[in-house]
């Protein structure tokens, strides 16, 4: 899969579909169409403590994200690994709202293209240092298409998208 660029609005809604709606909210009809459950494979928690039942994605980004969350499970084998990594808590998928530090950008959670992990030790802005999200986890994202904001010292660290970006660095 080929994702837009994030630099490229238009790219964005030709891809995905526009999510604008009024008053500030996503439109209701945009949403029933195209976002979609996903069901961690391995329990996740918000950061701020309920448990997640289901994650919200983009119809066409769900299986990038549920295979990369599977590559995590892989990767560490057991949920009190997976746990010990940071890697069960979210910030949040599905999410209309700005981007961060802008007052006219939508933020990629708009068009439920993306999810933050572990935001409480990725803070934003930020570059990627040990105690962060483990390197090795990042890269089970990247294998399965996604972008890490935390990558070449990006400064949003807690970020996966599946929206192409260019990295100043
Ligand atoms: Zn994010």
């Amino acid at each position: 899969m080929n994702w837009p660029h994030e630099s490229n609005t238009g790219e964005l809604d030709a891809c995905f579909g526009n999510p604008h709606g009024a008053n500030g909210h996503a439109n209701p009809a945009w949403v029933s169409e195209n976002v979609v459950a996903l069901i961690p494979p391995y329990e996740m928690k918000f950061s701020w403590g309920p448990k997640v039942g289901h994650l919200l994605f983009h119809r066409k980004c769900r299986d990038a994200f549920g295979e990369a969350l599977l590559e995590v499970k892989k990767l560490y084998g057991t949920q009190a690994d997976i746990d010990a990594h940071r890697m069960n808590l979210t910030g949040g998928s599905f999410m209309y709202r700005l981007m961060r530090g802008s007052s006219t950008r939508m933020s990629i959670h708009s068009w439920a293209a993306a999810i933050d992990i572990d935001p409480q030790h990725n803070p934003f802005p930020a570059k990627w240092r040990p105690g962060f999200i483990p390197a090795e986890a990042a890269a089970c994202f990247e294998k399965c298409g996604l972008i890490w904001r935390g990558a070449h010292g990006d400064d949003d660290p807690m970020h996966f998208q599946a929206v192409e970006h260019s990295y100043r660095g």
